[in-house]
């Protein structure tokens, strides 16, 4: 071992005696995810039936305040987490995309039941077979409707990804409207 690594060491337990347990270090990153991961402001697209799970879902019975996502905001510009809950039409895909324009940078998209991932049994002339052929989406949660435990599951998942992500993947730029 080098004479300056010596010096260095000996630092660092000095360091280590003086402080003890009194601070914490971290990597600015790993600070901001976390209090990313539990301060989502939801905001709410519910077009049909699963629109009741959802509030079953917002209750107090699932309490989705332990995971720091209660609070549905009533405009997409104060919202981060976008909640596609239900079927979408063709004539409502403008509306979703300009929504999801609409919202601050870092967001996020979950798609709530098999309607709003894949268009569920209705593969028909009027609905979107699935949001992602719209908006980028980052967890998909199955279900007609999905159970409230599995939404929560995909709340897990969705923390899990905003750990692991970097600053500069954002921004990601706006979707662009499509056109049936
Ligand atoms: S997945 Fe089932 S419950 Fe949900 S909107 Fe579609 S038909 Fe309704």
């Amino acid at each position: 071992m080098g004479m300056t690594e010596e010096r260095g060491e000996k630092a660092e337990e000095g360091l280590e005696r003086i402080l003890g347990n009194s601070i914490l270090l971290t990597k600015l990153d790993a600070i901001i995810d976390w209090g990313r991961k539990y301060s989502f402001f939801l905001y709410p697209f519910v077009t049909a039936c699963c629109g009741m799970e959802f509030m079953s879902l917002a209750g107090p019975r699932y309490d989705l305040d332990r995971f720091g996502s209660a609070l549905p905001r009533f405009s997409p510009r104060q919202a981060d987490l976008l909640m596609v809950v239900g079927t979408i039409s063709h004539k409502q895909a403008p509306i979703l995309v300009k929504i999801y324009n609409q919202m601050t940078e870092p967001k996020w998209v979950f798609s709530f039941g098999v309607c709003t991932t894949s268009g569920g049994f209705y593969d028909n002339y009027a609905t979107v077979l699935g949001i992602d052929t719209l908006i980028p989406v980052d967890v998909y949660v199955p279900g007609c409707p999905p159970r409230p435990e599995m939404v929560i599951d995909g709340l897990l998942l969705l923390q899990k990804k905003v750990m692991r992500e970097k600053w500069s993947d954002w921004p990601r730029g706006p979707a662009p409207v499509t056109k049936k």
